[in-house]
């Protein structure tokens, strides 16, 4: 299996360009290691598995797609790989993103643009565009992203595959290079909904070197997926039907709709008021997350280092300067802005008193139905280049799956017919920690 999907990627990377770094050796010589043990062979036994570029693979580059981290190599593993390895997982290589996962398109990596499989003129979506694109060009059964925003889903739904954001506290992100430190989980990625679950039940549970994981029991997610959707109460958000939702994509929510009920669910369009702040608090919290979590990449601890400087200031600067993208950069100066004496109330703290009563609004709405569902994103994958002197719309990439992170909530979205020859994505959203309810509903539905 892994010699036939490293030709299959030496046949279809010049075209997508999912990857980083394939990890060619390591994957042969991990591949024959577990051939010649006769031992149990693990949930993922002798499965191939892309892995975004911001998730340690011991051994393997982590860059983040920076210029910043070229060359690093991380010295461990993070929890998530550790697990999946653990089951039998086989690491194919590091998969293209945007710069430290700060995007919706994928083209803000350092490096190079990955393309959608779908339509070679198009984005992958992002940031976790090379693991969407790269499950979709069948290159990997299974990949690993991260989901701050949406970056998960939003490539998954662009790509016409599935992809779950967790619960925030379900899986561990030891050994993830942080974001948005409130808001941040690894998301699996896969080609259906039980490749989903399983993947999904491997990489869950608590993880003492991650203070923010669950305590709960992992169970087993892929052994208890059912496909009954009779007496299901399932809510839409009148917020999510609104401005910018392209009339297509609005066609196919219909459809779904009519199919939920006439597989027995009720649908019911409720309000989701607060929905409007959700963008406007995500890209103050994740901002002041982010500007606070990059101050680590110094010029003096990782990665790149600016020659002949006057001293430790001109280090800093120029190293940061030189090291980061125009994105970072600018993540870094906003949330900088928005934590500093003067502006701290005005903007940070009542983002997070928002954030607070958006999470009331999801838990209020959760108490009386089973599933919110939205489309994932409010139009298909978009033209390389489209949106890239526009940061507004490309921010606005994000309305349907920011509040999620926003709320805590587990979502995942799965594939919803096509536009053209561009897939849909449905996302559906349930309450904390019931990731069993929306996988089951999702494999209903699929
Ligand atoms: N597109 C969003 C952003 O740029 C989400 C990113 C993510 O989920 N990592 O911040």
């Amino acid at each position: 299996i892994v010699e036939s999907l490293l030709s299959r990627i030496d046949a279809v990377e010049p075209k997508v360009g999912a990857f980083l770094h394939v990890e060619r050796e390591k994957s042969i010589a991990a591949a024959k290691a577990y051939d010649a043990k006769k031992g149990p062979q693990g949930l993922l036994g002798g499965i191939p598995v892309g892995i975004k570029d911001n998730i340690s693979v011991k051994g393997m580059q982590n860059t983040c797609a920076s210029k910043f981290l070229e060359g690093y190599v991380a010295p461990y593993d993070a929890t998530v790989v550790e697990k999946i390895q653990n089951e039998g997982a086989i690491i194919l290589g590091k998969l293209n993103m945007d710069e430290f996962a700060m995007g919706s398109s994928t083209e803000n990596s350092a490096f190079k643009i990955t393309r959608n499989p779908h339509d070679l003129e198009r984005v992958p979506g992002g940031s976790s565009g090379g693991s969407a694109a790269a499950v979709a060009a069948q290159e990997v059964p299974l990949s690993l992203g991260t989901d701050t925003g949406g970056s998960v889903r939003q490539p998954a739904s662009f790509c016409g595959i599935v992809g779950l954001k967790p619960t925030y506290g379900n899986i561990s992100r030891y050994g993830v290079t942080a974001f948005g430190s409130t808001l941040d989980q690894v998301g699996p990625m896969a080609r259906d909904v039980k490749d989903l679950a399983l993947l999904t039940s491997v990489i869950t549970g608590k993880d003492s070197r991650d203070f923010t994981t669950n305590p709960l029991e992992t169970p087993g997610y892929h052994t208890h997926l059912s496909k009954d959707l009779r007496g299901k109460k399932v809510a839409i958000a009148r917020e999510f039907l609104g401005e910018g939702l392209q009339e297509g994509v609005r066609k196919n929510l219909m459809e779904v709709i009519a199919v939920l009920k006439e597989q027995g669910a009720t649908v019911d369009i409720i309000d989701l008021k607060l929905s409007d702040y959700s963008l406007a608090a995500y890209y103050i919290i994740s901002s002041a997350e982010a500007s606070s979590n990059l101050a680590r990449f110094d010029g003096v601890r990782y990665g790149k280092r600016a020659d002949e400087v006057k001293d430790i200031l001109d280090l800093y600067s120029r190293s940061r300067s030189e090291g980061f993208g125009p994105e970072v950069k600018r993540r870094i100066m906003l949330g900088t802005y928005v934590l500093s004496a003067g502006y701290y109330d005005a903007y940070y703290a009542k983002a997070l008193k928002v954030r607070k009563l958006i999470q009331d609004e999801y838990r209020a709405i959760f108490s009386q139905y089973e599933a919110i569902i939205s489309p994932t994103t409010p139009t298909p994958a978009f033209k390389v280049g489209e949106n890239t002197e526009d940061i507004l719309a490309m921010y606005l990439n994000d309305v349907y799956t920011v509040p999620v992170n926003i709320a805590g909530i587990p979502a995942v979205s799965i594939p919803s017919g096509k536009l053209g020859n561009l897939p849909l994505g449905l996302q559906i959203m349930g309450k904390h920690f019931d990731e069993q309810g929306i996988l089951n509903f999702a494999y209903a539905v699929e």
